[in-house]
């Protein structure tokens, strides 16, 4: 879609985000926000919020947000240009055409290809699912009904049947007007290798139709029927890449499911056709396929859209393993809460449910180790950890799988399971992931939140504290009250490394930025930054949609508490730390630092006992 730079940009600031969103849901005023009942998860009191100011919205019970085109993407399940497309739309903004010229005239051309190949693609569906009916497409029923797929589902999801003709189709599309030229561009004939003429791609195979997430037909795949194999045939045929379809951009039964998906708040991922058409038809309708053992990136960013939960059920054959892990690694990397289900007996989801049935595989699904269970269990299976450097094996082989992990608090608590499962000294660990952070990654691996990471935020990796209501407040105040900002600027570079202990150094770093460079604190602005830092970017959603004080006096006292209460607990911290220091200088009988840190213990104290002394404005510590 042709979009010129900052039009997005404009679309937000001339979109009202009540209004796109009232659309939806059926939104009451409160305060100084509007509420409603989440559509993202089931609820009976309203946690969803919109800010109509801020221009964001808010979920306090699942956690979504963000701008109003987040809402539409995730709502309409459609990409970014989309989404700006809707939403000028709603808000009668016109789209800008290029101005005539070479340009403009590409531009229509391609839009009026795609829209033809979509046409081309849908006749090709009807025509492959109307052989069904005829006598030579009997056995692709049976086919069908063979492998367990209901007369139903063949009609729901147009699956069908290719004749062993090298024209049936070419001369079907031509009949319907498509001409020669458009026929060979839409990938469903091959040209002759002499040049000469074409014929179709598809012969003798059972056809399933690819859809995209809106349920246009994109591609087909094509299996073929036993009963024709010749030796030379693959046994799987698939479309190339068009002008509507790339290979490994789209997810087999996305349009399908993804109603199921926003409802059951994840995703199955499965490989094959049947492993979802099986699953699907038992009920289990939040199921999406990949189509091959590598999931892609465009595949993980697609499937974001909707859910950010995923089971993984790939068939445990040791030839797909490797590129398995792959998949789960990026899965992991790009922020997604994964487990990992392993069927009993080397099953699919497509022969387990036949033999087990839904419930029993929807227990399994229930009980589905988390990736990094998955990850130990591998790592450990027919080990004897007693054995002398077991432990240091299985170690080395499961940290490079939770240094990948990109929220930090996540991260850490990984390494202590591992630690505890392993036996090992949790500190022991967290050095080790430390190290295994700082050396330089292997090709191939993407850059995550952490690669960004200060080294002080690495001290809170450590100590793994959580967000306090301190840090909360002062982000709130700082994004909410530009003037209360300006005012405590001298006060936030003197508490400077009170702010940088806190896991959130990193929003604070970003905000004191702007604020000094005069930039705005919009969460279009902000955002970006935070795109692959799940905790973060909920820290800032929250940060900015809570309401606050209108007294401005005040709003500066609660500022001045928050930086009180934060730069206590870092006194706190190097208290404790100094006062292992003296048990240290003791044992080794070493006079001279033992009275050096007596001295800075002192200090420490003095300057806490200051803190605590002067009266607390309703900052909870
Ligand atoms: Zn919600």
């Amino acid at each position: 879609m042709w979009m010129p730079r900052g039009f997005a940009d404009q679309v937000r600031d001339q979109a009202d985000i009540v209004r796109i969103i009232s659309d939806y849901v059926t939104l009451k005023k409160r305060g100084a926000n509007y509420v409603a009942l989440c559509p993202f998860h089931r609820e009976k009191t309203p946690s969803f919020h919109v800010h109509p100011v801020k221009q964001i919205f808010k979920c306090f019970g699942c956690g979504q947000g963000g701008d109003v085109f987040s809402f539409v993407m995730r709502m309409e399940g459609c990409d970014f240009p989309e989404a700006v497309r809707l939403v000028a739309e709603k808000s009668g903004i016109p789209m800008p055409m290029p101005s005539k010229g070479p340009e403009y005239d590409q531009a229509r051309q391609r839009r009026q290809w795609r829209e033809q190949l979509l046409r081309i693609n849908a006749w090709a569906r009807d025509f492959f699912h109307q052989q069904l009916q005829t006598a030579q497409g009997q056995k692709a029923l049976q086919y069908w009904h063979r492998r367990g797929v209901s007369s139903e589902l063949i009609e729901q999801m147009g699956l069908g049947y290719a004749p062993s003709s090298w024209d049936a189709l070419s001369t079907f599309l031509r009949r319907r007007g498509v001409p020669e030229e458009q026929l060979i561009r839409s990938g469903l004939v091959v040209l002759r290798s002499d040049g000469r003429g074409y014929y179709d791609r598809f012969r003798g195979r059972v056809m399933v139709p690819i859809t995209d997430s809106q349920g246009r037909v994109v591609a087909f795949g094509g299996r073929i029927l036993d009963e024709d194999a010749s030796e030379r045939a693959p046994k799987y045929v698939n479309s190339p890449d068009t002008a509507v379809y790339t290979k490994g951009h789209h997810l087999f039964g996305l349009s399908y499911a993804r109603e199921a998906i926003r409802q059951a708040g994840y995703a199955i991922l499965v490989e094959g056709y049947f492993d979802f058409l099986i699953p699907f038809q038992a009920g289990i309708k939040h199921v999406v396929a990949s189509l091959g053992t590598a999931l892609t990136e465009a595949q993980a960013t697609l499937l974001r859209r909707y859910t950010r939960k995923v089971v993984v059920n790939f068939d445990p054959d040791p030839a797909g393993r490797a590129a398995a892990l792959r998949s789960l690694q990026m899965l992991v990397q790009q922020g997604f809460d994964v487990r990992v289900l392993t069927l009993p007996r080397g099953e699919d989801p497509d022969s387990f449910i036949r033999r087990s049935g839904r419930a029993a595989y929807e227990q399994l699904v229930e009980r589905a180790p988390t990736y990094l269970d998955f990850v130990i269990a591998q790592a450990t299976e027919a080990v004897d950890l007693n054995e002398p450097g077991a432990q240091v094996r299985a170690l080395n082989e499961i940290l490079p799988y939770v240094v990948l992990i990109p929220n930090r608090i996540e991260r850490a608590a990984s390494g202590d399971r591992v630690a505890s499962r392993l036996m090992l000294n949790p500190q022991l660990v967290q050095e080790e992931m430390r190290r295994l952070m700082r050396s330089p990654r292997p090709s191939g691996s993407h850059r995550t939140g952490s690669d960004r990471q200060e080294p002080v935020a690495e001290e809170a990796v450590a100590s793994r504290r959580l967000v306090t209501q301190a840090e909360m407040l002062l982000l709130h105040i700082l994004l909410n009250y530009p003037s209360v900002a300006a005012r405590l600027k001298g006060e936030l570079q003197a508490r400077h490394d009170a702010l940088a202990m806190t896991v959130t150094y990193p929003l604070f770093e970003e905000i004191l930025n702007r604020l000094e460079r005069g930039e705005p604190l919009t969460y279009a602005a902000l955002a970006p930054a935070f795109e692959r830092d799940q905790m973060l970017l909920d820290v800032l959603e929250r940060a900015l949609i809570a309401e606050g004080e209108h007294d401005e006096e005040r709003v500066y006292r609660e500022a001045q508490g928050c930086l009180a209460s934060l730069q206590q607990r870092q006194l706190e911290r190097d208290l404790r730390k100094v006062q292992c220091e003296i048990e240290r200088a003791q044992q080794r009988h070493d006079v001279a630092s033992y009275n050096q840190l007596l001295l800075r213990k002192l200090e420490l104290s003095n300057r806490l006992a200051q803190i605590r002394s002067r009266p607390m404005i309703e900052v909870d510590a």
